[in-house]
């Protein structure tokens, strides 16, 4: 197994095992989508590009009391080292899946009868983690194209590298280590949208992983509020409230 924390305590990247990548969140990046936002937490980049509420096209996907939630995760073929084909994968489509049902919950969809409401996530770099950083980014731009939601959504992993309890894991730490766990939670509600774990932790390091988890999702939602502050109160009053 490789070693992923050194002696002083710090992991591949020089962080600590209970820091977050660098984040930064950007509202209303697109001018032709209803809403949209750009993300980069670490290395990952991701754009998202919400369209809605809409026709639905096909029709028959439309339902008589709510709108049609619909979401694309799609890499980029040049957002990986290794070229990925441009044609959805397995894995894409699962995590499109897996984004949907983590961002659902927040939405009163039951507001626009007969609509679907498209969510287009772009990759244009991934270095794991990238449908933590797609679920946060797309709730943004949901909260931007002004869709009534109950709550923001905000996901992060949490994890085991090199026997240690780790947050928000990058690709080789995903991919070496003993753990990944990403979840969702929407923060005001204090309930969780999205859970997931590949690899095996103890009760007690479950218990230590998802106590990270929910507080860097705290973390996160504050990056989240303050883009869309920045973008709709103007950055001169952000800090103030
Ligand atoms: P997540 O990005 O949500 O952690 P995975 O655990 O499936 O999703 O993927 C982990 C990481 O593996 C991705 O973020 C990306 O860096 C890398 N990866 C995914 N698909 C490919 C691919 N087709 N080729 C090369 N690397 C990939």
């Amino acid at each position: 197994m490789k070693e992923l924390i050194d002696e002083k305590g710090l992991r591949i990247d020089g962080r600590r095992v209970d820091e977050l990548r660098p984040l930064k969140i950007e509202v209303g990046v697109l001018k032709n989508a209803d809403g949209s936002s750009y993300i980069e937490m670490g290395k990952n980049k991701i754009v998202v590009a919400v369209y809605g509420p809409k026709e639905v096209h096909p029709k028959h996907q439309a339902l008589p009391d709510r709108s049609v939630l619909r979401c694309r995760y799609h890499m980029a073929p040049f957002s990986t080292d290794t070229r990925k084909p441009p044609q959805p994968s397995r894995r894409e489509i699962e995590i499109s899946k897996v984004i949907r049902e983590a961002l659902e919950p927040a939405l009163i969809l039951e507001e626009y009868p007969r609509t679907a409401i498209d969510v287009y996530l772009e990759v244009l770099q991934a270095d794991g983690g990238s449908r933590c950083a797609g679920i946060t980014a797309s709730a943004v731009a949901l909260a931007d194209a002004g869709i009534s939601m109950r709550d923001m959504v905000v996901a992060c992993a949490a994890g085991k590298t090199s026997g240690q309890v780790v947050i928000d894991l990058n690709d080789v730490e995903d991919k070496e280590g003993e753990a990944d766990m990403p979840i969702a939670i929407m923060p005001n509600l204090n309930q969780l949208t999205l859970f997931q774990l590949d690899g095996i932790l103890t009760p007690e390091e479950f218990e230590k992983a998802f106590e990270m988890a929910i507080n860097a999702c705290r973390t996160i939602y504050d990056a989240q509020r303050k883009a869309l502050m920045d973008k709709y109160f103007g950055k001169a009053e952000v800090g103030e409230e």
